[in-house]
């Protein structure tokens, strides 16, 4: 890049050592240098020039590549919580639960800190479906979600676990407290009236509850919680079922 001045230093240093300076006429050799500086200046200062607009447009580059990155990180971030979310109720789907239960039991390796499940199921739900028909049957799914959304606590995890069937994850719980957790959700379920059009709906639920404490995997567990639930449809629908040893030779 800096040939020309290289080039220039090296005429000026061949003039000197080979002239001497005794034999240097100043008053032509001072206005050629000069001129040849300016000259050599001039064009540094256009390589400059060029050099800084290319700056700028590497760096408005730069930004563009940033801003892009910034939308696809949102877009990402959008798609990855749809994925993770039920449309219907809004509540965290499967995928997105478990996930949760997975953070929960590396919890309860760290501390050693039971946790319950309690599944519940929508009593008689595909009679309001054949009744009133399907949009009936989605009012309803919506509206249990909304009331156990305003139940629970901040530290419960809450998902559609499929169909008609909700599933809570308690941290910390034991099975009394989880028990009481079911039934404050049972009644809340049941002491409202919903209305759908002109319809005013009531609704029951059944719910099994089951402990994690780390002797059975994850999947025996929300399996007792779903026993517990069979059983309570058994006994008559609308109630709160602990799960029991015992169930595991009924169902
Ligand atoms: P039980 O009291 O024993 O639980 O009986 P049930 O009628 O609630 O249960 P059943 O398994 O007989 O019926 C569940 C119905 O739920 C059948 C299915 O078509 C309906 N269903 C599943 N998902 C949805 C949904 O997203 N929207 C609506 N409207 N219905 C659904
Ligand atoms: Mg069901
Ligand atoms: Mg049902």
């Amino acid at each position: 890049m800096y040939e020309k001045e290289t080039a220039f230093i090296e005429e000026i240093q061949n003039t000197y050592t080979q002239t001497g300076l005794s034999g240097i006429d100043l008053n032509t050799q001072f206005p050629l240098i000069l001129k040849s500086y300016e000259k050599l200046l001039k064009q540094i200062k256009k390589i400059t020039k060029v050099g800084d607009a290319n700056q700028r447009k590497l760096l408005q580059a730069y930004n563009q590549i940033d801003e892009q990155k910034l939308k696809l990180d949102i877009a990402y971030k959008k798609l990855d919580q749809l994925a993770r979310i039920d449309p219907l109720t809004g509540l965290s789907n499967r995928r997105d639960f478990l996930e949760k239960v997975t953070n929960e039991k590396n919890r309860f390796e760290r501390d050693n800190k039971s946790f319950a499940f309690i599944l519940s199921d929508i009593d008689n739900f595909k009679s309001f479906n054949d009744t009133y028909g399907h949009d009936c049957g989605d009012f309803v799914l919506q509206k249990v979600a909304e009331v156990f959304s305003n139940t629970i606590r901040k530290q419960d995890a809450l998902g559609r676990w499929g169909g008609e069937e909700f599933i809570l994850l308690i941290p910390g719980s034991d099975p009394d407290t989880a028990m009481k957790i079911g039934e404050k959700l049972r009644v809340a379920v049941t002491s409202n009236t919903y209305h759908f059009g002109d319809l005013a709906l009531n609704i029951t639920m059944t719910f099994g509850v089951s402990l994690y404490e780390g002797k059975s995997s994850i999947d025996q567990c929300i399996k007792a919680a779903d026993e517990a639930l069979y059983s309570g449809k058994q006994q008559g629908k609308n109630r709160v079922i602990l799960y029991d040893d015992r169930m595991e030779n009924d169902g």
